[in-house]
């Protein structure tokens, strides 16, 4: 039995992880469970899964950062399962690995905040990193049992509710449109992320860490059915594909068994007949300022991804809360980053520090 602590257990990661351990009660063991408010989600949670450790627990709070670094770091725990968002999941993904634990990562602001820190702190403690993100655990999947040399990585992206948008109505689209993904459903953060496309850039940056490749041997292409996840070429010019309907549910699992996997007839059975014809276009980067940004930030390295992270978590929460419009969240993120001049992200404090800053910045220019 494996203990797993699920940080996040309210949001919609954490109940497909809750909805995959349920098949498989003989094989792990919840151990922790910390949701950021939902009270009484969690209190449903604790009643079915009565786990020794839980709590309401704010990781951008001192007192929520102790509660989940210490579920993180139980010695019950083998398994954390960061589902935290936003930057608030950074410390538990440290403080986990640090104490050997896998971190199954949904968490990709943690990589593209700290990525080196993070691997460092992987690499010094035994701690792993498996990610939860569809497109990362497709590469990962791809990659398994093949020692011969990556020569390029292709992620997929919907390409959000606004693909086929012009530019002038996508600027004033509601909230309620952002939300609207075609394919996935997912938190309020992520969905606009998926909108704006910004999601992109922060998984090309966090793939640039999880797999060790220069920005060069990335890509993404827009891919509307959602049922190719990431396309692996290798050094022969063989590519290799994951596929599958869209379900995190699988990418959870893997996650957790990695490099083994479980039989689970929970999980929707791909069919090639029923899932109609694949497509491929480019990304149209003109009309995707936050994406741009991203990738922007991603080769400038050093903090500069912290400061796009950040800027990007700001000014989402500025359009979720009705300050700005949709259109202003691509220019506050470039404006910031382009305002940023990167240094090496050696510490976590100068990382911590590029992240005030910029979500400083985008404060102001927000008004
Ligand atoms: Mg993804």
């Amino acid at each position: 039995m494996r203990g797993v602590a699920i940080l996040g257990s309210t949001g919609s990661i954490g109940r497909s992880t809750l909805a995959v351990l349920r098949r498989h009660a003989d094989e792990f063991r919840v151990v922790a469970l910390t949701a950021r408010s939902d009270a009484a989600g969690l209190a449903a949670q604790v009643e079915e899964w009565t786990p020794p450790i839980s709590g309401i627990a704010d990781g951008g709070t001192e007192a929520g950062a102790a509660i989940l670094t210490g579920a993180a770091t139980d010695s019950r725990v083998d398994i954390v399962v960061n589902a935290i968002v936003g930057a608030a999941g950074l410390d538990a993904t440290l403080a986990a690995l640090a104490a050997g634990k896998r971190v199954a990562l949904a968490n990709k602001e943690s990589l593209v905040m700290a990525g080196e820190l993070v691997l460092e702190a992987a690499r010094a403690g035994g701690g792993e990193v498996i990610p939860i993100d569809s497109e990362h655990s497709a590469v990962l999947q791809c990659m398994s049992g093949c020692r011969a040399p990556v020569s390029r990585v292709t992620l997929t992206a919907s390409g959000g509710p606004f693909r086929d948008w012009d530019a002038g109505r996508m600027a004033l689209a509601t909230v309620e449109q952002a939300l609207q993904h075609p394919t996935w459903r997912m938190g309020r953060k992520i969905s606009v992320d998926s909108a704006t496309l910004a999601n992109k850039a922060l998984e090309l940056i966090e793939a640039h860490h999880l797999f060790g490749l220069s920005y060069d041997a990335l890509g993404a292409v827009i891919h509307p059915q959602s049922i190719v996840h990431a396309l692996v070429e290798f050094a022969d010019g063989s590519v290799v594909a994951q596929l599958g309907f869209p379900s995190m549910e699988l990418p959870i699992l893997y996650a957790l068994t990695h490099p083994d996997r479980l039989p689970d007839q929970g999980i929707r059975r791909f069919d090639p007949l029923s899932a109609g014809p694949l497509t491929f276009e480019a990304v149209r980067t003109e009309r995707f300022a936050a994406f741009r940004a991203g990738i922007e930030a991603g080769r400038a390295g050093g903090t500069a991804p912290a400061v796009f992270n950040a800027a990007n978590e700001e000014a989402v929460a500025a359009f979720l809360a009705g300050r700005i419009s949709f259109g202003r969240i691509g220019e506050l993120v470039s404006e910031t980053v382009g305002a940023h001049d990167p240094r090496p992200a050696t510490d976590l404090d100068t990382v911590r520090h590029a992240d005030c800053w910029a979500r400083r910045q985008v404060r102001e220019r927000a008004g």
